[in-house]
């Protein structure tokens, strides 16, 4: 009870910056409906939690305090962790 499970899938970040993997401020905006259920005390029990829409606002590197070097990585990428400097 209380927890909350995400089904959408959340994308990894790194900050090209300073090589951050792990510590992120992100900003969501998400549209949920749930079912709520009330006691006759008036505790509340949300159930069924489905979110009906998403949209990551920002992802803010906790270490530069900003965003700019921050990218999405893709699973794949994630899992090969190979630095290509082809160019
Ligand atoms: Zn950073």
């Amino acid at each position: 009870m209380g927890t909350t499970v995400v089904a959408v899938t959340t994308p990894r970040y790194r900050c090209d910056a300073c090589g951050n993997l792990t510590r992120f401020d992100v900003t969501v905006s998400q549209r949920t409906k749930a079912f709520y259920h009330f006691t006759v005390g008036g505790d509340l029990v949300v159930e069924d939690e489905e979110v009906l829409m998403r949209d990551v606002d920002e992802v803010v590197c906790r270490w530069c305090g900003h965003g700019r070097g921050v990218v999405e990585i893709a699973e794949e990428d994630a899992e090969s962790d190979t630095p290509s400097k082809a160019s």
